[in-house]
């Protein structure tokens, strides 16, 4: 019941406040979010890398309210990508871009995000990798699949989001399957109604393994975003089904959440990519861990009490 509550917090400007100025939220915090620029970043990604993990970058922020902003977005990914060149990590290294943050939801916002993330797409191939767009809320998705279509005209390994909860995502997975696109399902983390997508955790279990088998049938490859154990299994299963090798799809989990994981299907050979997340305005994202597991809210109430 808590998670519902904390994704309405998440859009609350007040709770933003109260949250932010709470003295012990940066330790609580960090677990999420190693880092506020990209110098404290770059030593994380080196040492992901040396343990044989895949990144994909996310520097974060949502929901800007001016074009200086989302400009000032675009400029922090070209920053990180010019930060990466040197260590030539290419695909191991990609970036995650919210097109909230590259202004979508400004006026004239579509065009505006198309026109602040192609230079991020286009400096990634420079260092040879690619930028996947994330997944927003469901009134957000027709504009990103667009852009998607658009940026795969001249790049054609960038890759999407689809969410499980939502009714549409099945249409949606087909048509990408089809197209042969790189794509990241994932069971969604916004609180959206019931007349868009199920509401109930077995329904969207569900729905991730009918979508899933889709993914490994076609012709894309397919980005497997879980940390649910029976979900993982389930994708070697079906990717073992479809006939792919190990090196035509991947697994993908956030940073510091099963971390353990991580590293085990790195070690059984599996491609297994970790979504980094750095920067200062981290509200959003963090409060979306929270709601994701009730014990991180208990774990961030302790640390505030005991302080
Ligand atoms: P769950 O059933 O929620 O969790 C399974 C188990 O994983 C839990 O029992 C717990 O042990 C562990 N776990 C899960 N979440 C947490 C947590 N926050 N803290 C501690 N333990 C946890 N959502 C979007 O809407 N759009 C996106 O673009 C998007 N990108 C993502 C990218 C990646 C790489 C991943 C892994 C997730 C992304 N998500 C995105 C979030 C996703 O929608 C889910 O909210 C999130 O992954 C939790 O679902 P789950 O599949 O891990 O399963």
């Amino acid at each position: 019941m808590l998670g519902p509550v904390i994704l309405a917090a998440s859009r609350s400007d007040r709770m933003r406040r109260l949250v932010s100025a709470a003295p012990v939220t940066k330790q609580v915090v960090d677990r999420f979010i190693p880092g506020e620029d990209v110098e404290d970043i770059v030593p994380v990604i080196r040492s992901l890398a040396e343990q044989g993990l895949e990144l994909t970058m996310d520097v974060v922020g949502e929901d800007i309210t001016s074009p200086a902003q989302a400009a000032a977005a675009r400029d922090a990914y070209l920053e990180l990508i010019d930060r990466l060149k040197p260590l030539e990590l290419g695909t191991r290294a990609e970036m995650s871009v919210k097109l909230s943050m590259f202004g979508q939801a400004l006026a004239g916002g579509h065009e505006l995000a198309l026109a602040n993330v192609r230079p991020v797409v286009e400096a990634a191939a420079e260092i040879g990798t690619t930028v996947t767009l994330d997944a927003e809320d469901h009134t957000t998705l027709d504009s990103m699949f667009a852009i998607h279509e658009e940026l795969r005209k001249d790049f054609p390994q960038t890759g999407c989001v689809i969410q499980a909860y939502l009714f549409r995502t099945e249409a949606d997975a087909r048509r990408l399957a089809a197209s042969g696109s790189r794509v990241r399902l994932v069971k969604g983390a916004y609180k959206e109604p019931a007349s868009v997508a199920y509401q109930e955790k077995h329904e969207i279990d569900r729905a991730y393994v009918r979508i899933l088998r889709t993914l490994m049938k076609g012709k894309g490859y397919p980005m497997i975003g879980s940390h649910d154990p029976r979900l993982i299994a389930i994708g070697q299963e079906l990717a073992h089904q479809a006939g792919r090798k190990p090196d035509e799809y991947e697994f993908q989990m956030l940073y510091g959440i099963r971390a353990e994981e991580h590293l085990r299907l790195a070690a059984e050979g599996h491609r297994m990519r970790v979504y980094t997340a750095y920067g200062t305005d981290w509200y959003g994202y963090f409060m979306r861990r929270l709601a994701e597991k009730p014990a991180n809210l208990r774990f961030f109430a302790r640390s505030v009490i005991t302080r």
